[in-house]
């Protein structure tokens, strides 16, 4: 009783995570401001009108910004290593009074003004999921898990997408590997899962699970329900933080989905849906509705998210988007210190702000709904906590992991972002003696003599 006054009644994010947009917010765009709500809220319509190339990009753009922000965003997507492709749903929640700084446009609108020289350690496969792939587009790297990539589209591309080796068409800067569906790629890869006996737990991919139609989710479902070894799927798909509108309108493809979920419940095998949400205003009214129904179906949701810079990268802001997925039933799974890619230098944060974040957000809220965050290592030593370096050297921003059950004897270098380095670091990163030198140093002072294992 004596402990009622310890706690303040508020503190500044305290219901803010609990504030959803609602209403008919897309008519704020001219080009959506005759769209009725039972348009807006089908997904058969939010995929017709999706934005689906430069052309259609910069079209709806004139009108709603600046000519030089529309210049700005064709430069931008001729350097680009992903296509561009965007719901009228996305489109809608971009703050357009201030497009430059809003979270959403930063994670799939590029602007060349804000394009940043790639770190000199990055590589277009930095995970080396290719490297680790017994057959095309399957990954196997953690001895009992797999990662299965069925198909190489989503229904939006990411600016910032670690498989941009694979996913989307071909750009001006990247000719990718084809991830198609086909039946004879697919039946390798369950041949090969059947043929590992320790493989438990397979990871559906992509590309994005949104893209499969309702019988192909059942058709991979079955399969890898019937596979002794395999106890637990996940199902991957951005479609929820994007187009939420699927799961209430789409009904073939929630029952498909379901059915896969019950039919593994009845067996004793989880089957779960992943998702990814990077910023609390991705969660709307619509969103609620949609996780809603799907927890009234017993479909378990968890969330990864990337950390990036002007997106997520401040504590306010994870900790109002980790309480929100919890409002709607979604657990935050893991946050990933975001990955070397090439095109995204100024999304990337340094590993030092993913330490301070978490401290912030752990905490907040129940400890089953806050992330691990995490450093996907370069090289295929897979995700580690991000506190669990050998070493940290924040004036080079190098740190250095070991994966002894993954990799055992090998270390994994990790590098902060240039910008976030001290002028001088910065230009010793710019010669390639000190470049090796600081990189040896590291390793040197992690591990001595084991090997090292470079994402070069
Ligand atoms: C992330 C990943 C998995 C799944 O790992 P969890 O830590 O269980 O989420 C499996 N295989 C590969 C190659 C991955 O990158
Ligand atoms: S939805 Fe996922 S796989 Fe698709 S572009 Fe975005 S990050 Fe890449």
């Amino acid at each position: 009783m004596s402990a009622l006054a310890s706690l303040p009644l508020t503190s500044s994010t305290s219901s803010l995570h609990r504030e959803l947009r609602g209403g008919e917010f897309w008519r704020r765009i001219p080009a959506y401001a005759d769209v009725a709500e039972r348009d807006f809220r089908d997904h058969t319509w939010q995929a017709k009108n999706t934005i689906t190339n430069a052309t259609k990009l910069v079209a709806a753009l004139r009108g709603l910004a600046p000519p030089e922000l529309v210049a700005d965003v064709e430069e931008g997507l001729a350097r680009s290593p992903m296509s561009v492709r965007v719901t009228p749903y996305v489109m809608s929640l971009i703050d357009w009074e201030d497009p430059v700084a809003d979270p959403l446009r930063v994670q799939f609108i590029p602007l060349a003004s804000r394009l940043l020289p790639d770190h000199p350690e990055l590589a277009l496969d930095a995970l080396h999921e290719q490297a680790d792939s017994p057959v095309p587009g399957l990954t196997h790297r953690y001895s009992d898990k797999a990662l299965f990539l069925a198909l190489d589209t989503c229904p939006v591309y990411c600016r910032f997408c670690t498989r941009s080796y694979a996913v989307g068409v071909d750009t001006e800067q990247v000719e990718k590997v084809s991830l198609k569906v086909s039946n004879e790629r697919w039946a390798r890869a369950f041949a090969y899962v059947a043929s590992r006996p320790e493989i438990e737990d397979v990871v559906v991919s992509g590309g994005d699970a949104y893209q499969l139609r309702p019988a192909q989710i059942e058709e991979i479902g079955d399969a890898l329900l019937a596979t002794p070894g395999v106890r637990r799927i996940r199902f991957a798909t951005k479609g929820l933080a994007v187009m939420p509108q699927k799961i209430l309108t789409d009904a073939a493809w929630t029952d498909a989905l379901t059915r896969v979920v019950d039919k593994g419940r009845r067996i004793g095998k989880q089957v779960a849906v992943h998702t990814h949400f990077n910023h609390p205003s991705e969660i709307t009214a619509v969103t609620e509705e949609a996780t809603r129904a799907l927890f009234g179906r017993g479909v378990i949701v968890r969330n990864q998210s990337v950390l990036q810079r002007g997106v997520n990268d401040t504590p306010e802001v994870m900790t109002t988007l980790v309480k929100r997925l919890g409002h709607v039933n979604v657990q935050p799974y893991y946050v990933y210190v975001h990955d070397l890619v090439r095109g995204v230098e100024d999304l990337r944060t340094s590993v030092d702000v993913a330490v301070r974040i978490e401290k912030h957000v752990r905490g907040s809220t129940a400890g089953f709904n806050t992330p691990l965050f995490v450093v996907d290592t370069a090289g295929g030593g897979g995700k580690r906590d991000v506190h669990s370096y050998e070493h940290y050297d924040r004036e080079t921003g190098i740190s250095v992991y070991e994966a002894p059950s993954v990799k055992p004897g090998r270390l994994f270098t990790h590098f902060d972002p240039l910008h976030a380095l001290s002028a001088s670091a910065r230009q010793r990163w710019a010669d390639a003696r000190e470049r090796s030198a600081m990189i040896g140093a590291a390793l040197a002072a992690a591990g001595g003599g084991r090997r090292a294992e470079s994402c070069a």
